[in-house]
């Protein structure tokens, strides 16, 4: 995607009612918020619009409310740490209407460099549908329009794509334009050896990342739960472990694929085997590719773990996305600490995409030992597809 969109330094906010969509869909467990990483990531642009005196409107979803007011998904606990993180006071705008009267009051009272936060936007239902009405009351609170939630970039809606319609200018923020310095420069001008790392629970999600990267990359190793319908295409016996019956052929095909493009794929050569899916089930190390029957594959054994962290270790691009095995359980989690390790360890650009591979880095403490960690996890996985990226594209044009 060649990057030619309109960016903070391209208006002038001074004075300016800016709503800028952020992406505050961060985890909440009894209040807290468990991983901040996505408000910190808005924190520069934020930082842009109060220096530079705009009236700045945060608005954003958070979870899936399904179209009504859940006070559970209520963005209260984004502003009270958000204002902490910023050290500057931020007025909630708790508005189960989102863009009702005590909104509209809350930012008829702004001052300059003012914050607001607009509620959850998905407590309206128009929101998923980009409707045009809600597009135009969101529209109708500012002047000017800055997209910077990566994390929701993939979809059209009413405050991501909709609301552009109705502004005078819509820019996209340092967030965006950070993830997509490095997203598209890892994806079109890689330095190589250029190495993608897949895994997660399943071939079918991966299907266009798998045949786009297969353009672009000198290795692809694959992990997880997705290895196994490639190497049961190639015959090996996959015991019980997950396999998508029909995604064999599709598997092949991008195994063929791979041959003629000169691209190396690599599959497991060994695994971590149990007799169930379960925290406590027993590890087992196979000596190959087999499985037994009766058991599942739940992790990458330790003949792959270090074949994987050799060619990592020989990359000088690396970009990943999902994790090799079964993470959430510790007996199952040394394939994913490992690629974390090895990437923490290499000497070139490391990309983690988001999702499953970024919370895993984090878990594991690798996440400032990587280039970058993207905020998107499915935005960025449509960006590896080579997808266009609606809430980009309707941004202005430089
Ligand atoms: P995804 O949502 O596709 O990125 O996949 C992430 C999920 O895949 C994680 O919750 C992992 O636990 C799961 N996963 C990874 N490897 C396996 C496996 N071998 N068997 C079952 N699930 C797996």
């Amino acid at each position: 995607m060649s990057f030619n969109k309109k960016s903070l330094e391209d208006i002038n906010v001074k004075g300016k009612k800016v709503l800028v969509r952020c992406d505050f869909n961060v985890p909440i467990v009894e209040g807290k918020i468990t991983d901040e990483n996505r408000l910190l990531g808005a924190i520069p642009t934020i930082e842009y619009l109060v220096n530079n005196n705009a009236k700045v409107i945060l608005c954003s979803h958070l979870g899936k409310p399904k179209g009504e007011p859940k006070p559970e998904l209520s963005l209260s606990p984004v502003a009270a740490r958000l204002s902490e993180l910023l050290n500057k006071k931020i007025i909630f705008a708790a508005d189960d209407n989102v863009v009702g009267d005590k909104a509209k009051s809350a930012i008829s009272d702004m001052n300059d460099g003012d914050i607001v936060l607009l509620q959850n936007t998905r407590f309206r239902k128009e929101e998923t549908k980009n409707e045009e009405n809600y597009s135009k009351e969101l529209a109708s609170l500012c002047d000017l329009f800055v997209n910077d939630a990566f994390g929701t970039a993939h979809r059209a809606h009413c405050s991501t794509v909709g609301v552009t319609e109705f502004v005078e200018e819509s820019v996209c923020g340092y967030l965006i334009q950070k993830e997509l310095k490095f997203l598209g420069e890892a994806i079109e001008n890689a330095e190589k050896p250029f190495t993608a790392i897949l895994g997660g629970s399943k071939v079918s999600d991966k299907i266009n990342v798998i045949n786009n990267l297969l353009e672009k990359v000198d290795n692809l190793l694959i992990g997880g739960a997705m290895a196994y319908t490639f190497l049961k295409a190639k015959d090996y016996k996959m015991g019980i472990s997950r396999v998508e019956e029909d995604k064999i052929d599709y598997a092949l095909e991008m195994m063929d694929k791979a041959k003629e493009k000169g691209v190396k794929l690599y599959l497991p050569i060994d695994h971590v085997v149990a007799t169930e899916f379960d925290k406590n089930a027993n590890p087992v190390i196979t000596e190959d590719e087999n499985i037994q029957d009766g058991y599942m594959a739940l992790d990458i054994g330790p003949k792959t773990r270090e074949l994987y962290a050799e060619v990592i270790a020989k990359s000088k691009t690396i970009i990943w996305n999902g994790p090799m095995g079964v993470f959430e359980f510790e007996n199952f989690n040394k394939g994913t600490i490992a690629v974390g390790e090895a990437m923490a360890n290499c000497d070139g650009i490391t990309i983690i995409g988001g999702g499953d591979s970024a919370a895993a880095v984090n878990i594991f403490g690798l996440g400032d030992k990587m280039t970058h960690i993207s905020t998107g996890g499915g935005a960025s996985l449509e960006f590896l597809e080579g997808k266009e990226l609606p809430g980009i594209v309707a941004l202005n044009d430089k």
